[in-house]
């Protein structure tokens, strides 16, 4: 996670929209409020987009069904003893993740996986179509290409247990192919030769993540944004039910309206409003080069290793592993050389020829894997826009429409029911 050091900014003494976190989310409910002629202002901790959506693996991705499917929890249990797995918890005593961890657990099971496999990908098609438009009409230089993901398996067994999530997308309406070796090879040289099938998701995307927030956060400025960085919210003052004043390092500022998007720091700066967000951080790493002479053309997901590999005009990354180890800030060399691993048994050439960042990055996990979008049911003037887990990239465009679509109280453009903060009591 980077911190760079950021020059402190004062927000205004009171704004329309003051929106807390100036991650993926923040900035595209930002800007489409701005859009929609709100006037808004972004404080985050650091420097603007150095959360998660700095360096992850920006595909975008209407192919990703529930976490929680039936044989989730067996498969979990093989990997999380091991320290380099893609999936690892770190074994210590925290109810709060034991809690997540049961929620979690219960709904492994088909009936949930199919309900929240309805909904998600309903809203991941429309992100799909969202975010390309949004790119397009803002002019946000961030190498955007839709230019599909492939899914490949080394294992015949693996590769033919996954054939039902080719089902249940096609079911869905999510574009999915299954290709076998010889077509896998073809749509993909880069890849080794003993790849035994994969899937082919036309529908997805790429874009480079953190040119992404950059030209978010450039696009906010010329829209009459303002942006404070190095501005930690410190807690609020509440008054009959409502925000009356966010405390920011050495200010209070008032409010008409204030968005919460702080990603996996959202429980703890919730929690004095009374709000019990179950939000885990779900750190994952990532190892970006320069771009090697034979980069895969498109972006891959190496099922068995879980890695995720993506190329850019400059720049190659591997990237992922899912680890539960609360807000550990650790850059954690075994997990950065699975990655690497991890790619060389899929790729001829698994690295670029000079590193230039390793990373992690904390994803703000839901157990149900669905975003908290809506207005808090305890506090009158506060929107949620938060637990975007592994799709936070990929949902920005629709979230900050659906914010802006509540806040104007126009009607939103897809039943934002599954994804109010109510059902987790809030
Ligand atoms: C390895 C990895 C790979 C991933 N790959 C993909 C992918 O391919 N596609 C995809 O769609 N998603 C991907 N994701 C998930 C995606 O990165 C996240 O879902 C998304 O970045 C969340 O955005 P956010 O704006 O909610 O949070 P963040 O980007 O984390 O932003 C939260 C902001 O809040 C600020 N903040 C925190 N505390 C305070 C405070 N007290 N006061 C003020 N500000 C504060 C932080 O500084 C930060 O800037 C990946 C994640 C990881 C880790």
């Amino acid at each position: 996670m980077s911190t760079p050091e950021a020059a402190a900014v004062s927000a205004p003494a009171r704004s329309d929209v003051l929106i807390l976190g100036g991650g993926a989310i923040g900035l595209s409910c930002a800007l489409l409020l701005l859009r929609a002629g709100r006037g808004v202002t972004v404080v985050d901790k650091a420097t603007v987009g150095g959360g998660s959506s700095h360096g992850n693996c920006g595909t975008i991705t209407p192919s990703c069904l529930p976490l929680h499917a039936p044989g989730t929890i067996r498969k979990a249990l093989g990997w999380m003893l091991r320290r380099d797995a893609p999936f690892y918890v770190r074994p210590r005593f925290d109810p709060q993740l034991f809690w997540w961890l049961v929620q979690f657990a219960r709904r492994c099971n088909a009936r949930d996986f199919r309900r929240h496999a309805v909904v998600k990908s309903r809203l991941l098609l429309l992100a799909r179509e969202r975010i390309a438009e949004f790119i397009r009409d803002e002019r946000l230089a961030c190498e955007f290409a839709p230019s599909g993901t492939l899914s490949v398996w080394r294992h015949g067994a693996d590769f033919e247990a996954a054939r039902h999530e080719a089902r249940t997308l096609a079911e869905l309406g999510v574009p999915v192919e299954v290709l076998d070796a010889a077509a896998v090879r073809a749509r993909e040289p880069a890849l080794r030769d003993d790849i035994v099938g994969g899937h082919w998701h036309p529908g997805d995307a790429q874009l480079r993540p953190d040119r992404y927030v950059s030209a978010l956060a450039d696009a906010v400025r010329a829209a009459g944004g303002v942006i404070a960085e190095a501005c930690p919210v410190r807690g609020f003052q509440v008054e009959g039910g409502r925000i009356a004043g966010v405390a920011l390092a050495g200010q209070v500022v008032g409010a008409r309206e204030v968005v919460l998007a702080l990603g996996a720091w959202s429980p703890a700066i919730a929690r004095p409003l009374g709000l019990r967000l179950p939000i885990q951080p779900g750190k994952g790493y990532s190892i970006t080069y320069a771009r090697p002479a034979r980069a895969p053309r498109v972006a891959l997901v190496l099922e068995e290793r879980s890695v995720c590999v993506t190329t850019w005009e400059g720049a190659y990354r591997l990237g992922s592993t899912m680890e539960f180890s609360g807000y550990d800030a650790r850059l954690d060399a075994r997990r950065l050389a699975a990655l690497e691993r991890g790619a060389a048994e899929y790729l001829e050439l698994p690295e670029g020829p000079q590193v230039q960042e390793c990373w992690y990055g904390w994803r703000p996990m839901t157990y149900d894997d669905l975003p908290v979008i809506g207005r808090s049911r305890r506090i009158a003037n506060l929107m949620l826009a938060t637990g975007h887990g592994m799709l936070g990239v990929t949902l920005s465009a629709i979230t900050g429409q659906l914010v802006a679509e509540l806040l104007q109280g126009r009607t939103p453009s897809l039943d934002p029911a599954p994804f109010r903060p109510e059902r987790f009591g809030t």
